[in-house]
């Protein structure tokens, strides 16, 4: 499971000589057989792990199926960090979520339940650190009860294209009675009712990601760690979409003096936070092709807050009903796979993406927003722990208020040849990122 830096390339097939490389090469998904690699995936998070396992797995399954006797790395995984997932994968709460609140023409609400269901097996099989805990969502007030009740209906009537299967084995979810809620949470306070989620969970996303790093290593995949991608030239010929003739990447290799340039025959921008300025480094120097407009994203910081206190206990997750308006989910409570509380994530508007420090200011707020549905909380055992940034692809509307989110881009990018880009990859990205593999692997395939 070792990365490489990108430095070592000169080490790898591709730098043995173009021709080489295509003439080992067993199959192909364009015109570009000469390229260093057959895919460039721009980001090591969860989700361009996810993407990048996808894609070299089914590289390597197709060049075993072939005659040829070797083929060059068909994969190369770029990061700018020193390594995988140090950005909003690893700071996010771990929450396996069930699909309920994206509703039910939405790409989130997809992949969220079939990432939900993948998740479930893979860390089953590869032996992943998760837990099936439901969650609750309570309700303190009339209008609370009303916005569970819209979930309810819309768990009850979503059945994703299953036919095969009971409305309620989609969205599984039971109202808890207000007897049954003090048997099992005494702590949590439910005024107006408790709906329970019985498909969501945690999991322990680090040793999800080093698994897929694994994965997508076996199968012969090169990861290019410390290399952030500062350039990228689609190739083409005159009158031919830009990016038919491949891409060209330029590479900056942390403490290397000179930029190193690869080439593959597609990318996927898989970015995160970074994803709007790898779309517009394409879009910006494509003089002559069909440009994309520019992209811009706008962030929205979640600060977490540990809990030093064993008391009160609760051992689900507990979630305040949704309050349009106000982004996110609310400040919710989680538990980690070691049974701890941990409070968060909130919502502020930021606008630099690096600025990743837990906000001391936001914690008489957030112990109001827990003091709601867990009275008995010890404030003075909270303390700002962590924070997170959500790539939200629309800024704060006027009023500063969250507009409602849109929906997650998965998409190959019009007008271009061999590029799927992957933009506004808030949450539940999580628990969608294996679905998303396997869907940006459908999109480069089957063009
Ligand atoms: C506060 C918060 C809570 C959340 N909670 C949940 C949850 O409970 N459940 C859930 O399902 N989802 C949750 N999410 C969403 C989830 O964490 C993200 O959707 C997911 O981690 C996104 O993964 P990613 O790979 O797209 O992005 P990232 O993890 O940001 O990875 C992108 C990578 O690209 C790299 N990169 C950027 N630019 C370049 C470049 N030019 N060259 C090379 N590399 C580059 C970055 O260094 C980074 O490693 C939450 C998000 C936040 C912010």
């Amino acid at each position: 499971m070792n990365s490489r830096s990108l430095s070592k390339l000169t080490q790898l097939p591709c730098r043995r000589g173009l021709a080489g490389v295509g003439a080992l090469r067993s199959f192909s998904v364009s015109a570009s057989r000469s390229a260093d690699f057959t895919h460039a995936v721009i980001g090591g998070g969860v989700v361009g792990l996810a993407v990048a396992r996808a894609l070299a797995e089914r590289a390597s399954a197709a060049s075993l199926s072939s005659s040829a006797s070797a083929s060059a790395s068909p994969v190369l995984l770029l990061e700018r960090h020193s390594d995988v997932g140090t950005e909003t994968s690893s700071r996010n709460s771990e929450v396996i979520h069930a699909g309920l609140y994206y509703g039910a023409e939405s790409l989130k609400t997809q992949v969220c339940i079939r990432g939900r269901q993948l998740l479930y097996d893979f860390c089953e099989q590869y032996g992943v650190g998760h837990r099936r805990t439901g969650k609750w969502i309570v309700a303190q007030t009339p209008n609370q009860r009303n916005a569970l009740e819209k979930i309810y209906a819309f768990a009850q009537s979503y059945r994703g294209g299953r036919v095969d299967l009971q409305e309620d084995e989609v969205l599984p979810l039971r109202w808890v009675t207000a007897d049954e809620a003090k048997r099992r949470e005494p702590a949590i306070r439910a005024e107006a009712g408790v709906l329970e989620s019985l498909a969501t969970g945690i999991v322990d996303s680090h040793g999800l990601m080093q698994t897929l790093l694994g994965l997508f290593e076996d199968a012969g995949g090169v990861l290019a760690s410390g290399s952030p991608v500062v350039g990228i030239t689609p190739l083409g010929g005159v009158g031919d979409a830009p990016g038919s003739g491949g891409w060209q990447l330029h590479v900056k290799p942390v403490g290397a003096a000179e930029e190193t340039v690869v080439t593959a025959e597609t990318i996927v921008n898989a970015a995160g936070l970074g994803a709007a300025a790898v779309h517009n480094m394409i879009t910006q120097g494509d003089t002559a092709g069909p440009a994309s407009p520019p992209m811009q994203l706008y962030y929205a910081k979640g600060n977490y807050f540990s809990y030093s206190s064993s008391q009160p206990r609760v051992s689900t997750l507990v979630y305040p009903a949704p309050d349009p308006g106000v982004g996110g989910l609310g400040t919710h409570l989680t538990l980690d796979l070691a049974g701890r509380i941990r409070f968060g994530p909130d919502f502020e508007w930021v606008t630099d993406p690096t600025d990743l420090a837990a906000n001391a200011a936001r914690l008489p707020s957030a112990i109001e927003a827990i003091k709601a549905y867990l009275p008995g909380i010890d404030a003075g055992a909270l303390q700002p722990d962590y924070a997170g940034i959500r790539p939200k692809l629309l800024p704060p509307g006027g009023d500063g208020k969250h507009k409602k989110d849109p929906d997650f881009i998965v998409r190959s990018e019009p007008g271009y040849k061999g590029w799927v880009n992957l933009l506004g990859i808030e949450s539940p990205g999580l628990t969608s990122s294996l679905a998303i593999g396997e869907m940006v692997e459908k999109l480069v395939y089957s063009r």
